[in-house]
């Protein structure tokens, strides 16, 4: 029997594998996208709040942002098709010394590799946050060029768009083996069929783990639970996504974050002070009066919003809290794309881009020793480090 094949085949059509898939079909690869759910970003993907930046702590997360960005905001202009991209830029908001301190201590890092970032004084800050709390506000940080994407119109604009380059997309699909010739992959099995290429990409989000297993990798990529909100529109009276770092009252959250949307809506998340290991995307009692209380507290004028929905989804966590991105060690012709914490919108169309350049140039397309930090060969096993989640 003669089973399908290709040059490349990208499991998940996730916030990696779809821009993944678009960079690799853009340069003529015959490319199948294979997941297991009914349609293109269904995974983790929506339940991304749509922030997207470069504004981060570690060099190869700052490298891909800018791609990312670079992407996001030429999409309209470049292919026509509206993604809900808004240039709002992010604002981290400080009230005490320590907040003010980590800030400031990033901002050298941040301008070395060219980042639009400064620290702006309380008066800026009220005006970029109108009603924003005063007392004790002693400025923040603002990065102009971030912004914000809708999920579900970003999977799709890639999704379509690969598909435009000829790319295969098969869903209800599971991917349950990976083909293998002494110690390179030659395709992938699924529930339904087979398939043969020579490149397969894990871009298989919380559970790209099984899949590596599948070639007998150990990849910690562990899901941990995370909540999110959505209100009912408003009138637009605020550009940037807002991240205030303060810890929660009574030890509950860590940082906390929203923004408006480019429909008016605004989205709202925390990052609860003990981790949710697991997979459990049972919306908690805590959550919407926890959250409602801190939005309320930094910008009373949210006391009326309608909450519309809320949700909870998995960030695809490693323990150094970075992504885990290139050649899977010892098995050729395997990538990884997993790992992406709570950032896998933002970093998506960089990471792919550099898995594209990886597959069709042998090389990434940032600097190879900025890329290497990423690497699936580095020790896997510390704790996390990036402070700005
Ligand atoms: C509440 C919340 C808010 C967030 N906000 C943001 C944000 O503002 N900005 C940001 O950048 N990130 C955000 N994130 C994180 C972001 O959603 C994830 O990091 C990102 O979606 C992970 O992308 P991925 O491609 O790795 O996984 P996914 O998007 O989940 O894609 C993986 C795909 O693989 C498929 N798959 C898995 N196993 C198999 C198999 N065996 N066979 C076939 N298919 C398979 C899945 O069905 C899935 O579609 C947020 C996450 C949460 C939970």
């Amino acid at each position: 029997m003669t089973h399908p094949e290709f040059d490349a085949i990208v499991i998940g059509a996730g916030s990696v594998g779809n821009p993944t898939a678009y960079f690799l079909a853009r340069e003529g690869l015959r490319v199948l996208v294979l997941d297991e759910l009914p349609s293109s970003g269904q995974g983790q993907n929506k339940a991304a709040i749509g922030g997207v930046r470069a504004t981060h702590s570690d060099p190869a997360k700052i490298r891909l942002g800018q791609q990312s960005l670079e992407i996001f905001s030429t999409w309209a202009t470049t292919t026509g098709t509206d993604i809900g991209w808004k240039k709002g830029g992010y604002l981290f908001p400080a009230y005490d010394e320590a907040v003010e301190g980590e800030l400031e201590q990033l901002l050298p890092t941040q301008k070395r590799f060219g980042l639009t970032i400064d620290w702006c004084d309380a008066e800026t800050v009220r005006r970029l946050v109108p009603g924003i709390t005063r007392i004790g506000l002693r400025g923040g940080t603002y990065s102009p060029d971030d912004g914000q994407v809708s999920p579900l119109r970003a999977s799709e604009a890639f999704t379509n768009a690969a598909v435009r380059h000829g790319a295969v997309y098969r869903y209800r699909e599971s991917v349950t083996s990976l083909r293998m010739d002494d110690h390179a992959v030659t395709g992938v099995g699924t529930d339904r069929d087979v398939y043969r290429a020579p490149v397969v990409i894990d871009a298989a989000g919380a559970h790209g783990s099984r899949i590596a297993r599948m070639a007998g990798l150990d990849v910690p990529v562990l899901p941990e639970s995370h909540e999110a909100g959505i209100s009912a529109p408003v009138r637009p009276f605020l550009d940037p996504l807002v991240v205030d770092l303060r810890p929660g009252p009574e030890g509950t959250t860590s940082n906390f974050y929203f923004g408006q949307d480019a429909d008016g809506q605004i989205i709202f998340c925390y990052t609860p002070k003990q981790p949710f290991p697991g997979e459990n995307r049972t919306s908690t009692f805590e959550f919407m009066p926890t959250v409602a209380a801190r939005l309320v507290e930094l910008v009373p004028r949210l006391k009326n919003l309608t909450i519309r929905r809320v949700w909870r989804g998995l960030y695809p966590m490693t323990p150094d809290g970075r992504p885990i991105v290139g050649p899977a060690p010892g098995v050729k012709g395997l990538l990884l794309g997993l790992g992406m914490c709570g950032q896998g919108l933002m970093l998506g169309p960089g990471v792919g881009r550099n898995l594209a350049s990886l597959v069709l140039r042998g090389r990434p397309s940032i600097d190879p020793d900025v890329f290497a930090l990423l690497s699936p060969s580095r020790d896997l096993r510390t704790d996390r480090k990036e402070s700005l989640k």
